[in-house]
C-alpha cells in the first residue's frame, strides 16, 4: 500500500510512547525536520518518498533547504550559549536520560529502522537500537574530562590551557548505520558544550528524527536538531554556512572531498569517515571455521554488505583455500533473504533503486571478467509480496584478478573477492594495494606472523582472529582514502569537538 502526501497529519506530533507499529510510526513521522524543539515541515513545503524493502512508499521526509539550514542555525546559536555554561556533568546527566529513554524505545527504533532501510530485524535493525543508546551510555560519563593543562612555561607565568567547544556542530550521516553513526558524533560534541544539527541521508531520515525527537524530550531546545534532505540542497549549504564552525561526515570518498572544499573556504576543522576495501588475510594455521564465521560477519551479508569496513578482500592461503570457500558458501546458502521485519530473515534488502543497479552493475562486469567465477548464495524469497523488493543475492566472485574493479572500488553491496595466496610479503602488498585504509583482519595462531601483519597493514582498525563492528570506546576511523580523524573516544571527543585555549597569568 502506496502512502500519499495527502495522508499527512501535520496537525499532531507523533505521541511519545514507544510505537511497535512502523508503518504508522513512518507516517506520523514524515515530511518534518526537527527545529528549536518542534516537529516542523521544510520550509518550501516540499516532501520526498521513502520506498524500501517492497517498492511501496511508507513514508516521506521534509525536502530541507538553504532556508532551513538558516532557520536550525540561528536556534542552534541562541541554546548553545546556555548548554555551554552547564556543569559538564548536569549535561551528562542529561545525555544518560537521552540513553535511558532510548533504550526504552530500542524495540521500537529497531522495526522502523527495518522497514525504513531494509535491513533485518533480528540480525541488524534491534542490534543497531541497542548499540545507539550504548554510545551514549559511554559519553555521558566523560564530561569531567573535559580538562586543560598547567603549563610549566616560565616560572613568572602561570600558563594554563582549557578546552572550550566550538559551537554550532554540523553533522552528515549515511544511511547504512543511521542510528549508531549519528550517536558517534552528537553525543562527543553535545557533552563538549555544542549545539547539533544533523542532516540525515535523503534515504533514512525517520528512524534518525525519531531519535531527535525523544532526545528532544529531554535535551533544551535547540541545541540538538535534525534536517532531512538531499545532499546539494541541504547539506550543502549547512557545510557552507557561516555560523557552522565544525562538520563531521560520515559518507562518500567523493561527497567528502566536497565537503572538505567547502571547509577549507570557511577554515573549518572536518572530520571524515569514508570508504573501505578491507582486507580479511587467512593464514594456513588459522581457525578455518571461526575464519569463516568472521568472513560472514565481517562482510556484513546480513546488511547486504552495506558496511564501509566489509572484508570485501578476503585473501586465503592456498593450502586451505577450498575448504573456506566451500565453508563459507555453506554458510551464506544457509541465510534467509525476506522481510526485514521478519524474525526469522537474515538478509533484508538494498537500500534504494539506485544502489541496487550499481549493485548489480558490478555483479554484470564480474562475470565477464576472464576467469572469474561467480558463486551466488542463499535464495531469493518466493513471497510474491516481494516480487519488487531490491533483493540481491550474496555473490562471492573466486578467481578474480587484483585489478578487477571489483577488487578495487567500494561496491556497498553483498559482493566479496576472494583470492589465494602463498607468500607472505606478497599478499601483505596486495592488502595494502588499495586507495582505502579503514579496517583489516588477520587469521593465524602465529604469533609473529599476527604481529608482522599488524604493524605493516595500512589501517586504521585492525583485527586478529576476529571481526568486531565498531564499538564506542575503541578509536574508529581510517587512514589514506578512508578519511580524517577518528572517532568513538575520549581523545576523539576533546580534539574533533573542542578547541584548546591557552591562558597566561603574569605574576609579577
Ligand atoms: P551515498 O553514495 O551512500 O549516497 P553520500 O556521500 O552521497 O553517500 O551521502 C552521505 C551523506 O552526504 C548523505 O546525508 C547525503 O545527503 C550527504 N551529501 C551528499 N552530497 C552532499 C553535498 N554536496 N554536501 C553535503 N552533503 C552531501
Ligand atoms: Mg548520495
Amino acid at each position: 500500500m502506496n502512502l500519499m502526501v495527502s495522508d499527512l497529519d501535520y496537525g499532531q506530533a507523533p505521541s511519545l510512547d514507544q510505537n511497535l507499529d512502523p508503518y504508522a510510526l513512518a507516517k506520523a513521522l514524515s515530511g518534518r525536520h526537527l527545529i528549536g524543539g518542534e516537529l516542523v515541515q521544510a520550509a518550501s513545503g516540499k516532501t520526498f518518498e521513502i520506498y524500501p524493502a517492497t517498492g511501496e512508499i511508507i513514508g516521506f521526509g521534509a525536502a530541507g533547504d538553504a532556508e532551513d539550514v538558516d532557520r536550525a542555525v540561528a536556534a542552534a546559536v541562541d541554546a548553545q550559549k546556555s548548554w555551554s555554561k552547564m556543569r559538564a556533568r548536569d549535561r551528562g546527566k542529561l545525555l544518560y536520560k537521552c540513553a535511558e529513554a532510548l533504550e526504552e524505545h530500542v524495540e521500537e527504533l529497531g522495526r522502523l529502522i527495518a522497514l525504513e532501510t531494509g535491513k533485518a530485524l533480528r540480525t541488524e535493525s534491534r542490534v543497531e537500537a541497542s548499540i545507539l543508546a550504548d554510545a551514549f551510555y559511554f559519553h555521558a560519563g566523560l564530561g569531567s574530562e573535559l580538562k586543560g593543562e598547567t603549563v610549566p612555561h616560565h616560572p613568572d607565568m602561570l600558563t594554563i590551557t582549557v578546552r572550550e567547544p566550538i559551537g554550532v556542530v554540523g553533522a552528515i550521516i549515511p544511511w547504512n548505520v543511521p542510528l549508531l553513526l549519528m550517536a558517534l558524533k552528537i553525543a562527543p560534541a553535545l557533552l563538549a558544550g555544542n549545539a547539533v544539527i544533523v542532516k540525515s541521508a535523503e534515504e533514512a531520515p525517520l528512524t534518525v528524527l525519531r531519535v531527535c525527537q525523544i532526545m528532544n524530550s529531554v535535551l533544551p531546545a535547540g541545541v540538538f536538531q535534525m534536517l532531512s534532505g538531499f545532499g546539494p540542497e541541504c547539506g550543502a549549504p549547512l557545510v557552507a554556512h557561516k555560523k557552522v564552525g565544525k562538520v563531521t561526515f560520515t559518507g562518500s570518498v567523493e561527497t567528502g572531498k566536497i565537503v572538505y572544499k567547502t571547509a577549507a573556504d570557511k577554515l573549518i576543522p572536518v572530520t571524515l569517515e569514508l570508504g573501505g576495501k578491507s582486507p580479511m588475510i587467512v593464514f594456513d594455521d588459522a581457525k578455518i571455521d571461526k575464519a569463516v564465521d568472521g568472513a560472514v560477519v565481517g562482510m556484513r551479508f546480513t546488511r547486504q554488505g552495506q558496511s564501509c569496513t566489509a572484508a570485501s578482500r578476503i585473501f586465503v592461503h592456498d593450502k586451505v583455500y577450498d575448504e573456506f570457500v566451500a565453508k563459507l558458501r555453506a554458510k551464506v546458502d544457509a541465510m534467509v533473504m525476506g522481510d526485514p521485519l521478519d524474525e526469522k530473515t537474515d538478509i533484508g534488502t538494498i537500500i534504494s533503486p539506485e544502489q541496487f543497479s550499481k549493485v548489480q552493475g558490478y555483479i554484470e562486469h564480474g562475470r565477464k571478467e576472464p576467469g572469474a567465477v561467480p558463486i551466488e548464495c542463499s535464495a531469493m524469497p518466493s513471497d510474491p509480496k516481494f516480487k519488487d523488493g531490491l533483493f540481491v543475492r550474496p555473490v562471492v566472485f573466486t578467481e578474480i584478478g587484483h585489478d578487477s574493479k571489483l577488487a578495487r572500488e567500494e561496491i556497498f553491496g553483498p559482493v566479496t573477492c576472494i583470492f589465494r595466496w602463498t607468500d607472505r610479503e606478497q599478499v601483505l602488498a596486495a592488502a595494502n594495494d588499495t586507495e582505502f585504509g579503514l579496517a583489516a583482519t588477520v587469521w593465524t595462531n602465529d604469533l609473529h606472523a599476527a604481529l608482522n601483519f599488524t604493524e605493516k597493514l595500512e589501517a586504521g582498525f585492525v583485527q586478529v582472529n576476529q571481526n568486531l563492528v565498531v564499538q564506542p570506546g575503541l578509536s574508529y576511523g581510517g587512514v589514506k582514502n578512508s578519511g580524517l580523524g577518528k572517532e568513538a573516544t575520549l581523545e576523539a571527543m576533546l580534539e574533533h569537538f573542542t578547541h584548546k585555549k591557552t591562558i597566561i597569568f603574569n605574576k609579577t
